[in-house]
């Protein structure tokens, strides 16, 4: 079931060469199900880190990727085009809210952020402004693992502590305080509106998770902070970037994050569930106020063009998944899993040692007080049948949307058992949790 080679030599995300965690080897995934080459099969609850949305192999998207197989893999994008590259991009269009109207293919998360942030900049300066060169954004945020990327996740959660003077200095306001269910207080926006006006003059852009953030610490926050930051960001000049990477393609319970707050960013990050998870594909959506401005600029283009920009397997995926998803009832599957994420983990918050349970869309989030120890965990939840990935105090789910109703009970009550045995917390716990 593990394989030495692979433990001997290959780089997992966020591993030790010699004291990796176990890496489980994976024969096929086939809908809801992970099926392993001893055998045992898991049911995920993980959407494999939010992109499979329609499960594994499915016979649509592979048909998709099929047919574009046989006529091309790969011609690069520069001086070329593609209708698995138009066809995708009038679909994005089509579906995110006015008035974001171009689009730039890049290859992940990641560097859909450092193109975002780019823009950001490249904007700024054709204003005649290239002193709003830095970025503004929150605590708690995750926006991917490249240099710039990095630069704007948590500064205590995310790399700082080991990259620190390597990476650009940014702006850190304190993260959204209010819970999108709490009543709102307008002092809320007292500490980000003195860093606008301390700040301005050297802002370019502004960078945030709306609504969810996601591998930050699996935040939900108010709408009305949304709301503020637009003002905020119009009145001082400020471009606002939404990054949408996790949030994107309905898994809030809404196609967009943003139409929570009826929230439009001046560039938006897609990525994760754009192509069903079959490929690394990622999109950057502007106003043709930034995307005009910058090509009236000095420099007249936008610096950037990946090799494989707007891969046709990639673009002709996302265009069958895309499509999947709005023909799909894919507001029913998502309020399906809410609701029974509801019933089932409704009474785990009277355990003393769960700090809090929250549910919007298909996300559900666990936040122990005490650390939760991955590798036992990871043990326990192979034995029970499913597969979960919880990290620092938060256990967490987001399933395909797909998932039956059968697998989606057999998944909560396995996650709600566990919560209540294996991660009732050991003295050594409880002290922790006190010390905190
Ligand atoms: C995952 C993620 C990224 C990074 O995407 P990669 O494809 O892993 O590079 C950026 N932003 C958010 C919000 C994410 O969840």
């Amino acid at each position: 079931m593990i394989d030495a080679f692979d433990t001997q030599h290959l780089w997992h995300p966020y591993t030790s060469i010699t004291h990796p965690l176990p890496a489980l080897l994976v024969e096929r995934a086939e809908g809801c199900c992970i099926h392993l080459t001893d055998g045992t099969v898991l049911i995920d609850g993980m959407s494999s880190w939010w992109c499979a949305i329609h499960g594994y192999n499915h016979p649509v998207l592979n048909d998709a990727i099929t047919d574009q197989l046989t006529k091309m893999s790969h011609v690069m994008f520069g001086g070329l085009t593609h209708q698995p590259a138009i066809e995708l991009g009038k679909m994005l269009l089509d579906i995110t809210p006015k008035p974001l109207e171009h689009i730039f293919y890049a290859d992940s998360g990641s560097v859909a952020v450092e193109v975002a942030l780019k823009m950001a900049i490249q904007y700024q300066h054709a204003l005649g402004k290239p002193a709003k060169h830095n970025i503004m954004t929150t605590r708690s945020g995750y926006h991917g693992d490249t240099w710039n990327a990095m630069s704007v996740c948590d500064p205590v959660t995310g790399m700082h502590q080991i990259f620190g003077n390597a990476l650009p200095s940014r702006i850190f306001v304190d993260a959204p305080k209010i819970g999108m269910d709490e009543p709102w207080d307008e002092s809320a926006m007292d500490g980000i509106r003195s860093a606008f006006e301390k700040h301005h003059e050297h802002l370019a852009a502004f960078i945030i998770e709306p609504v969810v953030q996601g591998a930050g610490g699996m935040r939900f926050y108010h709408v009305n902070y949304l709301k503020h930051l637009r003002k905020l960001c119009d009145h001082y000049g400020v471009l606002l970037i939404f990054d949408e990477i996790a949030t994107g393609f309905g898994r809030t319970g809404k196609l967009f994050a943003c139409e929570h707050a009826d929230v439009v960013p001046d560039i938006m990050c897609l990525g994760k569930a754009l192509t069903g998870g079959y490929l690394t594909l990622s999109a950057v959506l502007t106003t043709a106020q930034v995307a005009h401005t910058i090509s009236e600029g000095e420099a007249g283009v936008f610096m950037h063009g990946p090799t494989f920009m707007a891969n046709p397997l990639a673009c002709a995926t996302a265009l069958a998944s895309t499509r999947l998803l709005i023909q799909s009832p894919w507001q029913h599957y998502v309020e399906r899993i809410a609701q029974a994420c509801r019933t089932a983990f409704g009474d785990l918050k009277s355990l003393w040692y769960v700090q809090d349970v929250r549910i919007l869309g298909a996300i559900a989030v666990i936040e122990m007080r005490h650390l939760v120890d991955m590798p036992t965990i990871q043990r326990e939840c192979v034995a029970r049948g499913i597969w979960i990935r919880p990290f620092g105090r938060l256990v967490y789910l987001m399933p395909p949307f797909i998932i039956s109703d059968d697998e989606l009970a057999v998944l909560l009550d396995e996650v709600s058992d566990l919560v209540r045995t294996t991660l009732a917390p050991t003295p050594k716990d409880s002290a922790e949790a006190r010390d905190e």
